[in-house]
């Protein structure tokens, strides 16, 4: 998550709005390269703390519960693709990401058909492209591919098309939205609040999906903001949560914005067993985030950001690394 601790020097906790204007704050902040939103995070959680509430609480709720998409990673074959969703849907999860990285895009779709005929709307099915610039790996698409791959999902009932284009190609975002039912979703690498602007004049996003420490520049002052901004031009927000790293801190700690704003239909949750699972992405948590039946996540409700690490773990973990 980053961040250089000497920017706290001096710095009273509950003045964490300061340290977001000086540190984290739009066109001041875009390229200061600081990437204090963990730093931002951590002031929260000590605000939360000391008057022993949640954030959520503290700022407002305007709910206790959120829906996630289990966001999945692999490219499997069909079958089991379809076993995958089935077992998802008798998880509670209402909705769940696919990946389309195949070499040809066509055979992505033939996926989501499949599925479609297989299980029908019991579960909305969302779909990442992974076409922004820093997925290098990835088989480009150009502008007229993209548009036809998006004809195709939104016949397919596809709930949103992730990054079906270069976040820099506002226009050509611009004319699959508008080409398209189906939302259009795009955000995980756009570093600032003020870095949406563009995207939201243009009306080349439907879904907005910052991310609350990726970029660096949200964090939980970040991540309201550009809910309500975007609230203004009526659309969506819908936070990126990266799968690596402390992403328990960062899932919780974007449970606490999100459940103080009116326009956020879901939340990311990586989750593909046995990749991606909540026992080794959420080892140092004495007790895992995890859905309920209805699909809905309940916001962590510990003061703070509303989680609290497992010391005997952490303990461990540095102790097996000293040696
Ligand atoms: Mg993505």
């Amino acid at each position: 998550m980053g961040g250089d601790p000497e920017l706290l020097r001096g710095l009273n906790p509950f003045h964490v709005g300061q340290f977001w204007s000086d540190h984290m704050g739009g066109r001041r902040a875009g390229n200061s390269g600081k990437r204090a939103a963990g730093l931002e995070i951590a002031l929260w959680d000590i605000i939360g703390k000391a008057t022993q509430q949640p954030v959520f609480q503290l700022l407002g709720a305007s709910r206790q519960k959120i829906p996630v998409y289990a966001a999945t990673s692999r490219l499997l074959e069909i079958n089991q693709h379809i076993e995958q969703v089935k077992s998802m849907i008798n998880l509670g999860f209402k909705a769940l990401k696919l990946r389309f990285h195949r070499p040809d895009p066509w055979s992505d779709v033939e996926v989501v058909e499949a599925i479609r005929n297989e299980v029908g709307d019991t579960i909305e099915l969302l779909v990442d492209a992974n076409q922004n610039n820093f997925s290098k790996g990835y088989k480009f698409w150009s502008r007229r591919i993209a548009k036809q791959v998006a004809r195709e999902l939104d016949l397919l009932n596809v709930y949103f098309l992730e990054e079906p284009l270069p976040r820099n190609d506002v226009e050509g975002l611009a004319e699959i939205s508008a080409s398209v039912d189906m939302f259009i979703a795009e955000g995980e690498h756009t570093p600032t609040v003020d870095d949406f602007k563009s995207h939201l004049l243009a009306g080349s996003y439907d879904i907005l999906q910052p991310d609350i420490t990726l970029a660096g520049n949200f964090g939980i002052i970040g991540l309201r903001k550009v809910s309500n901004v975007a609230d203004f031009f009526g659309k969506l927000v819908i936070p990126h949560v990266t799968g690596n790293g402390n992403f328990f801190i960062m899932l919780a700690a974007t449970l606490q914005a999100m459940a103080t704003v009116d326009n956020c239909p879901m939340v990311e949750f990586p989750y593909d067993p046995p990749v991606l699972i909540p026992e080794t992405m959420q080892a140092l948590l004495p007790k895992p985030i995890w859905i309920d039946a209805d699909g809905t996540i309940e916001v962590p409700n510990q003061p703070g950001i509303g989680v609290e690490i497992d010391e005997g773990q952490l303990g461990l973990g540095n102790l097996t690394k000293d040696r």
